[in-house]
C-alpha cells in the first residue's frame, strides 16, 4: 500500500474512533428513566428465595417508583447523568468484601462542642443498627488541611481532599469503612464555593460537614423542629454515603435514600430508607435478617422523637411477616 493511502487509512480510523467517543459521551449524558417493567425487575429474581426474604425485597406497594416527568428542574436527575445499577449488575461486580473489616468508625473532626458530641453519638447508634454490624466514635482529631475563609459566608472552610489524605494513615485495620464528620464547612478545590463531602471508596475513607444542615450556618432563627431535622439530615449523609462505600450506586428506580441529592431541599425529600433492590444490594454486601434490622432501627428512632419513620418501618415488618 503507497504512503498516501495508508495515511488516508489512518486518518479515517482516527476519525471513526474521535466519532464514536463523541456518540459515547452525548449518549451517556442522556438520564433514561426506567419502565416500570424494569423498576419491577431491578431487585432481581426473587423467585428462589423464602417467602419472608422475598417479601422483604419487593416493594408491596409501600415504595413510589421515580416519575421522572414529575421531578422539578432543580432535582439531581435532570442535571446528571447516572448509568443505574440493578441487583444483578451489583451482584456480579461487588468485591469489597474482606472479612477482616466488620466495623464502621466515626471520627470526630475539626471544634466538637456538646451538641456535636450529641449528634455523634446517635449517629453511631442509628450507624449499627442500619449497617448491622459494630461502630466505633474515633477519638476527635485536628488532621491536617488548608483552609480558606468563605468569601460569601464569611465562615472557615477546610480543604476536602487534605482531609482525606490525612485520614488514609488512620484507619484502623478492622475497619470497613471509616467516616469523619464536622461541623465546620468544606470545600474540595479553590474555584468552587462549598462542597457537602467527599470520599475515596477505595481507600474507604470519607469526610461530610453537617455544618450547611443548621440554619444558624447562614444567620437564620432554628425553628421548634430544628433537632429532628438536624438528626435526620445527619442520618441520611451517614447512611447514603457509607452506602456507596458498599459500592451502592445512586438508585434510579425509587424514591430512596441512595438517590442523588442537589440540594438540602432534596435531601430533605429523600426517604430515610433503602428501596427493596438497594436493600437487596446491601443484604449481599452484609447478610442479616431484614426484621430484625427493622426492629433495631425502629428502637433507635422511637427513642430519638422519630416516630413517624419507625410506624412506616413497623408497617414494613407486617408485610414482610404477611400479617
Ligand atoms: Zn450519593
Ligand atoms: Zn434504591
Amino acid at each position: 500500500m503507497n504512503f498516501k493511502l495508508r495515511l488516508l487509512l489512518y486518518l479515517f480510523i482516527a476519525l471513526l474512533f474521535i466519532l464514536q467517543i463523541r456518540f459515547e459521551i452525548f449518549y451517556r449524558r442522556e438520564f433514561r428513566p426506567r419502565t416500570p417493567a424494569e423498576i419491577e425487575a431491578s431487585a432481581g429474581d426473587l423467585s428462589t428465595l423464602d417467602e419472608k426474604t422475598r417479601r422483604a425485597f419487593s416493594p408491596g406497594g409501600m415504595f413510589e417508583p421515580i416519575d421522572f416527568e414529575k421531578l422539578n428542574g432543580a432535582a439531581w436527575l435532570k442535571s446528571h447523568y447516572e448509568p443505574g445499577q440493578t441487583f444483578d449488575e451489583y451482584a456480579a461486580s461487588y468485591s469489597n468484601k474482606d472479612e477482616k473489616r466488620n466495623k464502621i468508625y466515626i471520627l470526630p473532626v475539626g471544634v466538637i462542642t456538646g451538641e456535636t458530641h450529641l449528634i455523634i453519638d446517635k449517629m453511631k447508634g442509628y450507624c449499627e443498627a442500619f449497617f448491622s454490624m459494630p461502630c466505633e466514635v474515633m477519638k476527635p482529631s485536628a488532621l491536617k488541611a488548608r483552609s480558606r475563609v468563605n468569601a460569601h459566608t464569611g465562615k472557615l472552610q477546610l480543604l476536602s481532599g487534605d482531609l482525606i489524605k490525612a485520614m488514609k494513615p488512620l484507619l484502623p485495620p478492622d475497619a470497613y469503612a471509616m467516616i469523619a464528620i464536622t461541623m465546620t464547612d468544606l470545600y474540595p478545590a479553590s474555584a468552587w464555593n462549598f462542597v457537602f463531602g467527599q470520599a475515596s471508596l477505595t481507600g474507604r475513607v470519607g469526610v461530610y460537614s453537617l455544618a450547611r444542615y443548621d440554619p444558624e450556618f447562614f444567620g437564620r432563627k432554628r425553628g421548634n423542629d430544628y433537632e429532628k431535622i438536624f438528626l435526620e439530615r445527619s442520618l441520611k449523609v451517614l447512611t447514603h454515603e457509607t452506602g456507596h462505600m458498599f459500592y451502592i450506586y445512586h438508585c434510579v428506580f425509587y424514591k430512596c435514600l441512595m438517590n442523588g441529592s442537589n440540594s438540602l431541599a432534596e435531601t430533605d425529600m429523600a426517604p430515610l430508607f433503602l428501596c427493596p433492590s438497594c436493600l437487596r444490594k446491601f443484604h449481599h454486601a452484609v447478610k442479616f435478617d431484614p426484621a430484625v434490622r427493622y426492629k433495631t432501627m425502629i428502637e433507635f428512632l422511637i427513642k430519638n422523637g422519630l416516630n413517624e419513620r419507625a410506624d412506616w418501618l413497623k408497617k414494613r415488618i407486617e408485610y414482610i411477616s404477611g400479617k
